[in-house]
């Protein structure tokens, strides 16, 4: 029994025999060299590789088009482009008179020459980007060596796939149903892998790096996607302890099939909403099943981290119909682009920014690239007359920023109007509470607008000083700092003085401890990942409104937060069924 950490990605347990698919591991590429004479004729072979490879991609986006919409399409076309890309192409033919060699390794030297750069930028997106020209450079090569790739179409068994760096071709093409858990060297929290494995509902550990490779096909393994971690040959009593553990979510989801028509209401009549987050609009089907009473954040920039341009106004515009059309006439937030910071689009944000974080991002970004900027607002616009869609902007950090916001909406209104698109003219328009500044002018912001969305994420960041992706630093990442319980109240009374509705979108509405001091002071909706729904419903409906707020009282008076979450977890122990 070995037990190997990496990042948890998809949650969820899987046990399996693992299915190795190394994809490097397979594919030796043959050197040699060739005469002046046969330069043409090498170069023909490549153009035929290549129109083949045109073709399967072109397969593999309508079949993603068709079965997952037009997002995940917007992958492949992003590969049609690189193929007809003319630096490459060029760079290709010269290396092939100049180097005469056999293509195959011309082609590879260039792929491998590419890669390696971008993995030098030390950046997760340029490495996914990285992937992506692995991904086609492989294709063609197959091709040139006349092998077919091992098919996970094909697959007709259950597996847990053990990859290098799972390829989204791959992610689309294989048998989802057969695929239990997903473990891969590469990887992180944000790279397509993972978004499609939370999409798929596939528990997935992502980023093991070279502790992947000694696991060997056939494999017992475990895979924890929530803890991350991955168990290689698993002894009979942690085998067991997994079945338990999956019995025990298989009783959770039956359990929470039971609860989902009930409302999250409190035991003395208060109804709260709970919403789910989603980055893709496929999980509106998850939020769905999870009893989601809408969706209170959907992160439009995912939409925008596929490589290739930004995506169209029409191509926003449909995975935004999507998602509404998808939540069957429950409410929608979809929040608009949150790049630069830690979500970094390469082709958008080009500035190598000293400190990211406090620098261009999110609104400040889009209100700095009006083209961008419009073409998203109208998509969302024209979508939102197809059901009950709310807009919403991120990182606002002051009444100014608002005021120049709430300008360009109205200008893209505008524009519709001109045009004669339809948009639902009443559209509800929030904004995040993530900033210090925002929380303390949240009376100012609140007069402005028809709901607010705590973003505890970012919140907890900048008001602890305390960077949220920074693992040195991760021991004073405190959700309940008395600093942000007194940001939170202030909100949450600054809206209520309004008669506006206030929610929570970060992390901090799923979990289950937090829930009862939340509710206690008076938050009206909780948006998380859909997984978490029947945990914070459990804790809704457990207590009394009245007794969740003595309970906020209290925690209010307290100095610290040890004593804060120690008094909340043993107020709501018991009631998940531990
Ligand atoms: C947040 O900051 O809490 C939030 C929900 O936004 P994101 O995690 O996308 O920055
Ligand atoms: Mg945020």
């Amino acid at each position: 029994m070995n037990i190997i950490q990496g990042i948890p990605a998809s949650p969820g347990i899987a046990i399996g025999p693992a299915l190795i698919f190394l994809e490097e591991e397979d594919i030796t590429i043959p050197r040699y060299s060739i005469a002046q004479g046969e330069v043409e004729l090498e170069w023909a072979r490549f153009l035929v590789a290549l129109e083949r490879s045109r073709a399967d991609i072109a397969g593999l986006r309508d079949r993603a088009r068709r079965e997952m919409g037009d997002q995940h399409g917007a992958i492949f076309d992003a590969h049609l482009l690189m193929l007809e890309d003319p630096d490459m192409l060029g760079t290709l033919e010269v290396s092939l008179a100049d180097s005469l060699s056999n293509i195959e390794w011309v082609l590879h030297q260039y792929e491998q020459n590419v890669v390696r750069k971008l993995e030098n930028l030390n950046d997760p997106i340029m490495q996914e980007r990285g992937a992506d020209i692995h991904d086609i450079s492989t294709r063609i090569l197959r091709h040139l060596m006349l092998k077919e790739r091992f098919s996970l179409a094909d697959l007709d068994r259950d597996v847990v796939l053990v990859a290098k760096n799972l390829l989204p071709s791959d992610m689309i093409g294989m048998n989802r149903a057969k695929v239990k858990g997903i473990v891969m060297v590469a990887g992180g929290k944000t790279s397509h892998t993972a978004i499609l494995a939370r999409a798929f509902e596939i528990p997935a550990v992502l980023g093991l790096g070279n502790a992947a490779r000694t696991i060997k096909s056939g494999d017992m393994l475990v895979v924890d996607g929530s803890a991350g971690k991955v168990n290689l040959e698993p002894d009979a009593s942690a085998l067991e302890a997994a079945r338990a553990a999956i019995q025990k979510l298989e009783e959770r989801e039956a359990g929470m099939a039971k609860n989902m028509d009930k409302p999250a209401a409190t035991t003395d009549g208060r109804v709260l909403s709970l919403k789910a987050n989603i980055e893709v609009p496929e999980e509106t089907t998850s939020a769905l099943r999870h009893g989601a009473d809408g969706i209170g954040l959907f992160r439009s920039e995912f939409l925008f981290l596929q490589p290739g341009r930004p995506p169209s106004e029409e191509s926003q515009y449909q995975a935004y119909r999507r998602v509404i059309e998808g939540m069957e006439g429950k409410p929608v937030t979809i929040r608009t682009l949150d790049v630069g910071g830690d979500k970094m689009v390469p082709e958008l944000v080009l500035e190598d920014e000293k400190n990211p974080l406090l620098g261009w991002r999110a609104i400040r970004y889009c209100l700095s690239d009006s083209e961008l900027f419009q073409n998203q607002l109208r998509a969302i616009l024209r979508a939102s007359a197809f059901g009950d869609a709310r807009i919403m902007f991120p990182m606002i950090s002051g009444p100014g920023e608002l005021d120049a916001a709430i300008a360009a909406l109205e200008e893209a209104k505008a524009e519709c109007t001109r045009r004669g698109q339809a948009y639902r003219q009443d559209m509800p328009l929030g904004i995040m509470i993530e900033i210090p500044s925002a929380a303390m002018t949240a009376d100012l912001l609140a007069a402005k607008v028809d709901f607010m969305s705590i973003g505890t994420n970012d919140l907890i960041q900048y008001s602890l000083a305390v960077d949220r992706g920074n693992e040195r630093v991760a021991y004073l990442y405190e959700p309940f700092h008395p600093a942000v319980l007194r940001f939170i109240k202030m909100t949450i009374d600054a809206g209520h003085d309004a008669g506006i509705p206030v929610s929570m979108c970060g992390e901090m509405a799923s979990d289950p401890t937090a829930a009862l001091v939340l509710l206690g002071l008076g938050l009206d909706e909780f948006s998380m990942s859909s997984v978490a729904l029947p945990d914070v419903k459990a804790v809704i409906r457990a207590f009394s409104y009245a007794e969740a707020a003595d309970a906020a009282r209290t925690v209010m008076e307290m100095g610290s937060h040890r004593e804060i979450e120690a008094f909340l977890s043993a107020r709501v122990a018991g009631i998940l069924g531990e």
